[in-house]
């Protein structure tokens, strides 16, 4: 359904796309962040071994821990303007949500990859934030727990590289009609709502912090959020 935005929505992902260098692989871009955390959780994986059914109880307690972490990034970090993550912000408030609206979600071109998914650096950054508590499991002698730990948080950033990519796919893609995904990306798509943003459905991956926190959108008012997204503006807070 077309809003009043839409045609300037569609001069914005053409000039955005346009800057995109010749060189750029959609590819290229989805293998390299996909590799780059299988390889970081096969080496924190490399010295496990002997592990006890109580150390693998790490594994559920990382992944809760980086469902709020996601939850709390997304929203002070994503959706603030902080001055030393201006970036990330800018990249993802001021051009992914002002591209992708609750009613029109699909990516046009593979190249709209770049302005959906986590750059390369990205996940070395996210390893190099999770390091600091690996590294104090590792010198308190819990070396099983240590690289199981840093194996979950990128298994964790695959997963949600993979799950953002997948709600951003056309309808039509196989991927995009797995009944969990639609239910995925109709809870991500809420989100790109431009007045529910900024409070409501901020997990990307499973909504369970937004459960938690009482951020799942459940108002009432759903047919008429698909059909007014675009009537709104994407501003600064
Ligand atoms: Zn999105
Ligand atoms: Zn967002």
């Amino acid at each position: 359904m077309a809003g009043a935005g839409d045609s300037e929505r569609e001069a914005l992902r053409a000039e955005w796309v346009g800057r995109i260098p010749p060189w750029y692989s959609p590819a290229l871009h989805v293998a390299t962040t996909t590799a780059l955390g299988i390889v970081f959780a096969a080496l924190a994986l490399a010295p496990v071994h002997v592990v006890r059914p109580v150390e693998l109880l790490i594994v559920p307690l990382t992944w809760v821990v980086a469902n709020a972490t996601e939850w709390r990034a997304h929203r002070d970090l994503l959706h603030k303007r902080v001055p030393w993550a201006a970036t990330i912000y800018v990249q993802h408030t001021l051009q992914h949500h002002r591209l992708y609206l609750t009613h029109d979600m699909e990516i046009r071109s593979p190249k709209e990859l770049r302005l959906v998914l986590i750059p390369s650096y990205g996940v070395v950054l996210l390893l190099l934030a999770v390091l600091p508590i690996a590294a104090a499991l590792w010198f308190a002698g819990q070396r099983n727990l240590a690289g199981l730990f840093v194996a979950t948080t990128q298994a964790y950033v695959v997963s949600y590289e993979w799950l953002h990519l997948s709600y951003h796919l056309p309808r039509g893609s196989r991927v995009g009609r797995s009944p969990l995904v639609r239910r995925l990306a109709r809870h991500h798509a809420i989100h790109h709502h431009p007045s529910r943003m900024n409070q409501w459905n901020l997990n990307v991956t499973v909504p369970l912090w937004d459960w938690v926190r009482g951020t799942l959108y459940r108002g009432e008012d759903l047919p008429q959020l698909f059909a007014d997204a675009a009537k709104e503006p994407v501003t600064d807070r």
